[in-house]
């Protein structure tokens, strides 16, 4: 392998899509910067950065295979090409701690979409605050029932250009003792699920629900399944739509926490975090 400072454009197709929403970026940041004064939303130092111009690469003799060493990046959140970046390491820690949950024996994993209905752009900030609540309020009733080990929430935006709406909704795994919830007083068929969060959200009019079980002993983790849970919490083509779009979502998500994990979820991704380095040599080795 051999070692050649390029340009990111020119190594994959996926950081050059990214790369080129960059001046978009910093164009719309700054005009948001200007307009919420007092929210500090994007610093100088993002707004004027050179993220993505630069990338030291390991290319193969072949120059087929490549791999990125390091790269020039602004490491904000919002940004197209650093949420990437962020997201391919994501995809692992989510992969390690739900490969970590199955191992785990008489569990399951309960996922679940908990939405709410659309909502304009001025209404998103409290929206995503209530979300939130009724979330807490869904969590303690289910832990009070006793089979849970651990969980996992993420927090995404959608947004709809039709009906110029967004979407607020979370996405949740709830690490179950199999044996205290399956063929107990506990175990609720789909739509009991979908009356339980309609109640701790406190609306009638909920549409999209969706819950299903994976279980280690039957089923096996998909591609799709895991990037459920790692994807961004927005994408970077809907916040970039317009102005507005982005506007509403960089201020309404600037100071949410995107994911929280707890119990044996959170003992895994932890575990993760402390030693990523060996795991991820493992996983290489392994290929
Ligand atoms: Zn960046």
């Amino acid at each position: 392998m051999e070692l050649r400072e390029n340009m990111v454009s020119s190594i994959s197709p996926d950081y050059a899509k990214y790369t080129s929403m960059i001046p978009r970026f910093q164009e719309f940041a700054r005009n948001s910067t200007d307009k919420f004064k007092n929210r500090k939303l994007f610093t100088e130092k993002v707004i004027n950065s050179d993220c993505g111009s630069k990338a030291l690469v390991l290319y193969s003799q072949t120059g087929r295979r490549t791999k990125v060493i390091s790269i020039e990046r602004c490491h904000n959140r919002f940004c197209p090409l650093c949420s990437f970046i962020e997201q391919k390491k994501d995809t692992q820690r989510v992969e390690y701690i739900m490969q970590q949950a199955s191992q785990v024996e008489d569990s399951a994993l309960l996922a679940f979409t908990l939405s709410y209905p659309n909502c304009s752009g001025a209404q998103l900030n409290d929206e995503i605050k209530l979300l939130n609540s009724s979330y807490n309020k869904f969590y303690k009733q289910l832990e009070r029932e006793g089979y849970m080990l651990g969980s996992f929430r993420k927090l995404e935006v959608t947004y709809n250009d039709d009906t110029n709406t967004f979407n607020p909704h979370l996405h949740v795994l709830f690490h179950i003792r199999k044996s205290l919830y399956f063929g107990t007083e506990y175990y609720k068929e789909a739509d009991v699920w979908r009356q339980i969060w309609s109640r701790c959200s406190n609306r009638e009019d909920i549409k999209n629900f969706y819950v299903r079980c994976f279980d280690p002993s039957r089923d096996t983790l998909s591609a799709s399944f895991i990037k459920e849970y790692s994807f961004y919490s927005v994408k970077p083509s809907e916040m970039m739509h317009s102005q507005e779009v982005f506007d509403y979502m960089v201020s309404a998500l600037k100071s949410k926490q995107v994911y929280t994990l707890g119990g044996s979820l959170l003992e895994f991704g932890l575990y993760f975090d402390d030693n990523k380095d060996t795991i991820r040599k493992s996983r290489a080795f392994a290929e």
